[in-house]
């Protein structure tokens, strides 16, 4: 009966194993029409000085908006793009649109701007190119731009490593900046912070201290240590994911130097942003508890 009952596991197992294949290639197909029309949409969170408090950044978030339905996050289909690689085209889409949009936000009120990239981009042969071609088109400067990336840039990227690292920098001696997205989460941390040309440190939200889930002291330590290591790399140490008053004052007391989270303000389309920025309307915050 056991054995009945593995074999029908296994079965069973088979069957969302392949649901899920087919449900991932509609995916793919569905979003390769997308890509190019206004269903792809940009929103921007707002970056947080925590020395001012003053709106510095914005980083943009893709989300999806297939007509008469609900948006669709970027975790429901940044990993088919990638697999798939629409992610070349979607990424390009997306960072020509949030360039244009942030190119009068930086005019007027000095705001930069952050946009994730994915490693399949980097690996592209003309993709520093293309950066500079989007900053040009937008008439946002080099300095306004930071590129995000994300541990996974250089694991099983073989040759493609040098090809990436050889675009981070040719961007940078332009004057993007590099930040290291997630920081703390993948493996081999520290040997990416030797090994690629960076500028910033986003801490992982998962390190926000948070007194329901753990010992505080101990989180306080290791926030504490990810900030010290950035400044020990004379790199700019930013949290993510910051939801309470006390976590700012955490983040403050240890001199980190930037925070996002929803406590700042939620992602927001690109009209609200700019009456966000404009001082106009407040962001869209949690209710406080
Ligand atoms: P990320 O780059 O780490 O972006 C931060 C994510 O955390 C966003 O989720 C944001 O809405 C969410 N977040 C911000 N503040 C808080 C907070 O206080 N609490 C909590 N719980 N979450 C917060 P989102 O927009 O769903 O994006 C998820 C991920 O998708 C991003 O993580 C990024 O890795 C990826 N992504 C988004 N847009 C793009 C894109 O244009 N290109 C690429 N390659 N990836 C993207
Ligand atoms: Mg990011
Ligand atoms: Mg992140
Ligand atoms: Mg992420």
């Amino acid at each position: 009966a056991a054995k009945a009952a593995g074999k029908d596991r296994v079965v069973a197992y088979d069957v969302t194993l392949r649901e899920n294949q087919l449900r991932r290639i509609a995916v793919v197909d569905r979003l390769r029409t997308a890509i190019g029309t206004d269903a792809i949409v940009v929103h921007y969170q707002p970056i947080v000085s925590l020395e001012t408090g003053g709106f510095i950044a914005v980083e943009a978030l893709v989300r999806w908006v297939p007509p008469g339905e609900a948006p669709i996050g970027p975790d429901d289909f940044i990993p088919a793009a990638e697999d798939s690689g629409l992610i070349v085209p979607l990424g390009e889409q997306v960072l020509r649109r949030a360039c244009h949009d942030a190119a009068v936000w930086y005019r007027r009120y000095g705001t930069t701007l952050t946009v994730n990239v994915s490693p399949r981009q980097l690996s592209e042969a003309d993709f520093a190119a293309r950066v500079m071609r989007a900053l040009h088109d937008a008439g946002l400067p080099a300095a306004a731009l930071i590129l995000e990336i994300t541990e996974g840039v250089l694991v099983g990227a073989g040759a493609q490593a040098d090809q990436t690292i050889a675009h981070l920098s040719e961007l940078r001696r332009f004057g993007v900046k590099v930040a290291v997205d997630d920081f703390g989460t993948g493996y081999s941390s520290l040997a990416y912070l030797r090994d690629l040309p960076i500028d910033i440190l986003k801490i992982d939200r998962s390190f926000m201290p948070d007194a329901a889930t753990g010992d505080p002291a101990q989180q306080v330590a290791l926030v504490r240590t990810i900030v010290d290591l950035a400044h020990t790399l004379r790199l700019t140490a930013v949290a993510e994911g910051v939801e309470t008053d006390e976590q700012t004052t955490v983040l403050r007391t240890l001199g980190c130097d930037k925070g996002q989270g929803f406590h700042y303000g939620r992602p927001a389309p690109a009209d609200r942003t700019a009456e966000v920025l404009a001082g106009v309307v407040t962001p869209a915050v949690p209710p406080s508890r």
